[in-house]
């Protein structure tokens, strides 16, 4: 028997595991829980089939995110054929300091060189399809705003599973193409993203189809917890005193919770509370905007920012972000699309990240949490960078003037420094940049 069920979060109903992410009696999310104390006792004794389950052992495995696998809902015998995860975990101290904090206490998860697709939905992918294959689906699904698309088309491809990937048809070029090319099938939908979700639940209803994120949705979330296992590995086995998280469906912030909580509950870091700050851009702001009114419930938002990864008006998670944020202390912030792409801008040329609208969410967000003294120099801190610049250039269309080229001789050379010397800010810059995020906005 698995170590491992589905429970509805809400009235406690136990549902065994199948492809399903609604309780039929309260109509409430299921989520994945795990008979903590048989894991304990079998941790212990290292009778897992895995060998013990210690921070030792644990730090003897390859370096992807199937080190943890005792914590995720992964079929008996499985076999991973990719190695997804365990990004660096990196200082950014010239961040830090035009950030105003602490050069040694500020860091940044890297998730924009998560493989195999550059973003962190690898990792909610990679466990999505371990459960899709068990439960003997040939074809997967999605509903996304992008990198979803990205990351299940690529593991079908890997797996040799049919993909159909639904999308609001005005994404990003990069990722429609970063689709196309694993032969995935992109039906691309006239509505925004809740409009697409909406459809696909009822495609589920009709066709026996494995969607990441609806009728595997449970599965799917458990792995985003291993950004989580990985932040306290990497810290050393501890946990940081703030999280900083881009908020979509808001699932990622409540897992890295969960992470941290299980981490706690099976003894491989000491217990601390965690501050969990949510990021969103102000044109789809729908849990910061709850946040900050004092809200405990949603109001759906129509979508409307260059942050296409984060645009969900409605979140399936919204609720339980809050309740993440809230009963931790921390707060939810949202920035214009001109602080986007000024802050992934500032975080490329700090610490020579190249992060993708959604980052430069997280990144903005940050800077104000500092400036709001929420988030204080000296604590340690973790910014959750989540997908990669090169799928979301678009949205620096404009920043940059394309110069004359100049002919391959020095003198010609020797002259370009001169001048390019002589203006200290080039002013077409920065009227370039201004024009484009009013274009965006
Ligand atoms: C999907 C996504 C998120 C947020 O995920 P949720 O779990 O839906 O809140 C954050 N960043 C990027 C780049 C994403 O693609
Ligand atoms: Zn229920």
């Amino acid at each position: 028997m698995a170590h491992y069920e589905l429970r509805c979060r809400e009235c406690g109903r136990t549902w065994g595991n199948q492809p399903r992410s609604i309780c039929d009696d309260c109509f409430s999310p299921l989520e994945v829980t795990y008979d903590y104390d048989a894991l304990r006792a079998a941790l212990l004794r290292g009778s897992n089939g895995h060998g013990a389950f210690s921070r030792e052992a644990i730090s003897q495995r390859p370096p992807n995110m199937w080190r943890y696998s005792e914590l995720l809902p992964l079929p008996q015998g499985f076999e991973p054929r990719l190695p997804v995860g365990f990004t660096p975990l990196l200082q950014a101290p010239h961040l830090a300091e035009r950030l105003g904090a602490q050069a040694r206490n500020l860091y940044i998860k890297n998730d924009a060189v998560c493989l195999p697709t550059l973003s962190f939905k690898d990792r909610v992918v990679a466990v999505a399809l371990a459960q899709a294959r068990a439960f003997g689906f040939d074809t997967v699904s999605c509903s996304s705003t992008g990198n979803l698309a990205n990351a299940v088309a690529a593991h079908a491809a890997r797996e040799g599973l049919k993909a159909w990937i639904f999308i609001p048809a005005d994404l990003e070029p990069a990722k429609i193409l970063g689709t196309n090319v694993y032969g995935a099938k992109v039906v691309r939908i006239a509505g925004n993203y809740d409009q697409v979700n909406r459809l696909c639940s009822q495609i589920a209803d009709e066709h026996r189809w494995g969607f990441v994120n609806v009728n595997l949705r449970p599965y799917y979330a458990e792995g985003s917890k291993t950004v989580g296992f990985e932040i306290a590995e990497q810290l050393g086995w501890r946990l940081p005193d703030n999280l900083v998280c881009p908020m979509a469906g808001g699932s990622l912030i409540t897992k890295i919770k969960k992470a941290f909580d299980e981490l706690v509950k099976l003894g491989l870091v000491e217990a601390k509370e965690v501050k969990f700050f949510g990021a969103q851009a102000t044109g789809c702001s729908p849990i910061s905007t709850a946040i900050k009114t004092g809200s405990a419930e949603i109001e759906p938002q129509k979508p409307a920012t260059i942050a296409r990864s984060l645009a969900i008006g409605n979140p399936a998670d919204g609720h339980y972000a809050i309740k993440t944020i809230k009963s931790s202390g921390g707060w939810s912030e949202d920035v214009s699309d001109p602080e986007v792409i000024d802050s992934i801008r500032l975080l490329a040329e700090t610490e020579g990240i190249f992060t993708e609208t959604a980052g430069g969410v997280t990144v903005g967000t940050a800077a104000k949490l500092y400036r709001q003294d929420r988030i204080l120099p000296e604590e340690t801190t973790v910014l959750c960078v989540t997908g990669n610049g090169l799928k979301t250039t678009d949205a620096l269309a404009g920043v940059y003037r394309t110069e004359q080229p100049i002919a391959p001789k020095l003198v010609e050379f020797e002259n370009y420094l001169r001048r390019t010397l002589d203006v200290a800010e080039v002013p077409g810059v920065i009227a370039a940049r201004e024009e484009a995020a009013s274009v965006g906005a």
